[in-house]
């Protein structure tokens, strides 16, 4: 499949800044940005790219302006729009790499498992209160996002859309997301298989591997998410 852009990153928000602007800096050639959000003065003290002047613009447009003027050898597009079940595929297939910088659980699972299908390589990023972690999945092969956390929340689970984050948090989030998807771009296979969590009050930033489930739906034998449907995501706002 022709991969078109080296780096999809979905969310254009408080993770998304830093891991934009690592990978841009790190020399990487084509970024597509996909986000369905306008930016809020609430947002400016962790989306560090944005200016006063950016409030009620597309997130992802704003975005891509402030790298495009840091960074003009970076070719950077823009999708506005969530990702949505009927879109997700395209969207994944498109990159060599997809960065998930989303702060919900149904936007999460829904770009693992367009992953997983599409054979696109992925980097979770999530940042909830003082904590960061960060899990990058290989295109085939164990283990997968599924195999450590099974399925969307039922409960009320916090995430950063209702919980809110610390700035410098997402920082670090970012940060590890652009190293993860750099090294996967140069073909190291080494940030697979592992969880790295960052305690933003205790100064711990701990690896941890992470085993293949058995029975997994997405990535075991007998598999039975082969397919996006819809409703395995629409019953949970998917914002
Ligand atoms: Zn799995």
């Amino acid at each position: 499949m022709n991969r078109a852009v080296d780096v999809l990153l979905v969310g254009a928000g408080g993770i998304g800044h830093p891991a934009a602007l690592g990978l841009a800096a790190a020399g990487t050639g084509s970024l597509l940005i996909v986000d369905d959000d306008q930016v809020e003065l609430s947002n400016l003290h962790r989306q560090i790219l944005f200016r006063d002047e950016d409030v009620g613009r597309s997130k992802p447009e704003a975005l891509a302006g402030a790298l495009s003027s840091r960074f003009p050898a970076l070719a950077v597009t823009v999708l506005p729009g969530r990702i949505l079940p009927d879109t997700a595929l395209d969207r994944v297939s498109r990159a060599r790499v997809v960065v998930d910088a989303t702060d919900n659980f149904a936007s999460r699972f829904l770009i693992a498992d367009a992953c997983r299908i599409a054979g696109v390589p992925v980097v979770h990023a999530a940042a909830v209160k003082w904590r960061a972690t960060v899990i990058a999945v290989p295109a085939e092969g164990r283990p997968c996002y599924r195999c450590l956390f099974e399925d969307i929340p039922r409960e009320d689970a916090p995430d950063c859309a209702t919980a809110g984050v610390a700035g410098p948090v997402c920082g670090v989030a970012g940060a590890l997301a652009a190293d993860r998807a750099m090294r996967i771009l140069a073909g190291d296979a080494s940030a697979f298989g592992s969880i790295v969590t960052y305690d933003g009050r205790g100064d711990r930033l701990r690896e941890v591997r992470v085993a293949a489930r058995p029975g997994c739906p997405l990535c075991g034998e007998g598999r039975t998410i082969t397919t996006i449907t819809p409703d395995r995501y629409e019953a949970y706002d998917c914002s």
